[in-house]
């Protein structure tokens, strides 16, 4: 099951995962391709935003875990129960139905 980027990453969105993913399959918040440039641009307001897992491209490897400062990754079947809709959004960003 991929990993799951939930609620703590909104509003923070600092590209700490995207630097240790080794099959670079974080983006966003605003481009389902590319490491999270445009959170990376000077002036760039996170208010609202987010980063999302391409749940197609996650290998499972779990080293994003670590390296988020406010915990917000989760492996699916592990996101906590008030943030499960988190999994609809990781999925709806890259265009998916959510399992
Ligand atoms: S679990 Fe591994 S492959 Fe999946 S998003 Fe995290 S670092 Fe990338
Ligand atoms: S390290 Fe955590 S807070 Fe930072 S972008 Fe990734 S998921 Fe969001």
């Amino acid at each position: 099951m991929p990993y799951i980027i939930t609620e703590p990453c909104v509003g923070t969105c600092d590209t700490a995962c995207v630097d240790v993913c080794p099959v670079d399959c974080i983006n966003g918040p605003f481009k389902t391709e590319g490491s999270g440039e445009e959170a990376k641009e000077d002036g760039f307001d996170p208010a609202g935003l987010q980063l999302y897992i391409n749940p197609d491209e996650c290998i499972d490897c779990d080293a994003c875990v670590p390296a988020c400062p406010v915990d917000a990754i989760f492996e699916e079947s592990e996101v906590p129960e008030d943030q499960e809709e988190y999994i609809a959004k990781n999925y709806e960003f890259y265009g998916m139905d959510a399992p």
